[in-house]
């Protein structure tokens, strides 16, 4: 398990750090979401795709290659960002309404998921930041974990690392709710079963949808820039672009460590 975290530590890097983004954007990000109340919170609830593991370009990886064998390569029409933090069933609900195949959704969502899982178990793309981070907050948290994954994904990816299996107190996945992000039902259900008042708990995801349905269940979100850049997520309570930010505000500063976001050197002092 280490030699496996250690690989993907050197391997992973967030795609959106802030600090590659113009200071306007992150600025106006950070104005836009007020405050975080860290004593108020009792509980964190965890997205998984792009959270725990860094998914999302596999997500997009084999829906093409079943759009390639499907003929539709270059006429899906898919905006596959756009459906960052959805579920397969969305995808595939709105794909079918457009192209009309052969196959009904069932295969369809079977098909994607037997692909999806070989590319997973190939990749191992679990983020070692997110483990530290959920270690760190389950010292002082209860933790649940709420994904619009099925609970295969959500199984295989525990299976790559096991230690999150004592970390979650609870999981719920897209299949044990009526609807998926950015419905709130996946959050409030979390929140539930942890026994905790939803305005107490935090949720820490990387996708619009996701901080939609945070927001609609009246959660805190921390949003991390790991698949999308800052100005896609300031809907977020607090945007952020490192796992030490996340410990920082739920624990107190310091407790995630030294590598707090910094503007840079010639923009400091600004609004
Ligand atoms: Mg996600």
């Amino acid at each position: 398990m280490q030699t496996l975290i250690f690989r993907f530590s050197v391997c992973f890097r967030p795609r959106f750090p802030l600090q590659s983004h113009p200071w306007q954007i992150m600025n106006d990000a950070w104005k836009s979401t007020g405050g975080l109340d860290a004593s108020r919170i009792q509980a964190a609830i965890f997205d998984m795709d792009g959270v725990l593991v860094d998914s999302e370009p596999l997500h997009e990886r084999a829906y093409r290659d079943i759009f390639a064998e499907m003929g539709c390569a270059d006429t899906h029409g898919v905006d596959f960002v756009s459906y960052y933090g959805r579920s397969d069933w969305t995808l595939w609900t709105d794909f079918i309404e457009r192209h009309r195949p052969a196959q009904p959704i069932e295969e369809l969502l079977a098909w994607k998921q037997r692909h999806y899982l070989e590319l997973l178990r190939r990749e191992k793309p679990v983020i070692p930041d997110a483990i530290d981070l959920a270690q760190q907050l389950h010292a002082r948290f209860p933790l649940a974990l709420a994904s619009g994954s099925l609970h295969p994904v959500i199984q295989e990816v525990f299976h790559l690392a096991p230690v999150l299996r004592s970390l979650f107190q609870a999981v719920v996945s897209v299949q044990d709710v009526p609807h998926g992000k950015p419905a709130p039902d996946v959050f409030l259900r979390a929140a539930s079963l942890l026994g905790v008042p939803p305005a107490a708990c935090c949720v820490i995801e990387d996708a619009p949808a996701g901080v939609e349905a945070a927001r609609a269940a009246g959660m805190a979100v921390i949003a991390i820039t790991n698949s999308l850049p800052p100005e896609r997520l300031a809907r977020a309570t607090r945007v952020v672009s490192r796992y030490s930010e996340i410990a920082d505000l739920l624990l107190g500063p310091g407790r995630g460590g030294d590598s707090r976001f910094r503007p840079p050197a010639e923009l400091r002092g600004r609004g």
